[in-house]
């Protein structure tokens, strides 16, 4: 039995604190894991940017309900799950990702969770467990599912090495040059192709 497992933004959907960047023009929002590869270390920052700027979970819902999932992200994602048991492992939080995951269909999704106070400011985090896309595909693994994982940036090579077959979709020249044993597409177009050539089983675009 096989499995897809993919990372959510940089792959099927844009940077959502970007994107919050850009409309609040808040420079420093703008950092993500392929800036800051440590993730804590980058969320204590953007949340207190966010107290220093007042914003609650209200403004930054009200941004991502304006995003689109990338081009062909929503074909991609169907066309994945006639093929593949489809599992997307983010570093999102599902308070911020519900929007998009409509628009894409609901496929499963496992990522964390904000903590906000009565007011509605996010005054902390809750990763679900340490080096979450790995533990995942581990413990798929130990469901004696076989793993094709793919994603864009450094919180997901953890993932990609632990996968039976892991790819580079999108990402930044110097993840490229750090992780090479790792094959790099550029397109959702070849990224299918990426999944039907990591298979055992004899599947057709
Ligand atoms: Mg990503």
């Amino acid at each position: 039995m096989e499995l897809a497992c993919l990372d959510l933004e940089g792959v099927l959907v844009p940077e959502i604190w970007i994107a919050f960047a850009e409309k609040t023009g808040i420079e420093e929002l703008r950092a993500t894991t392929r800036d800051i590869p440590d993730y804590n270390v980058l969320m204590k920052q953007r949340l207190g940017i966010l107290d220093q700027h007042g914003l609650k979970i209200d403004d930054i819902q009200e941004v991502i309900a304006t995003l689109e999932p990338l081009p062909d992200a929503i074909d991609f994602v169907n066309w994945l799950r006639e093929r593949f048991q489809v599992i997307i492992l983010s570093d999102t939080f599902y308070e911020f990702s519900e929007p998009l995951m409509r628009q894409l269909g609901w496929p499963t999704l496992f990522c964390h969770r904000l903590v906000t106070d009565a007011e509605g400011r996010v005054v902390d985090y809750k990763l679900r467990q340490e080096d979450p896309k790995r533990a995942s595909v581990k413990a798929l693994h130990s469901l004696n599912y076989r793993v094709i994982a793919a994603g864009d940036s450094y919180n997901d090579t953890t993932m990609l090495g632990e996968a039976d077959v892991g790819i580079l979709i999108h990402a930044p020249q110097n993840v490229k040059d750090e992780f090479p044993q790792f094959r790099s597409v550029e397109s959702l177009q070849d990224l299918r192709g990426a999944f039907l050539d990591a298979s055992n089983r004899d599947l057709t675009l």
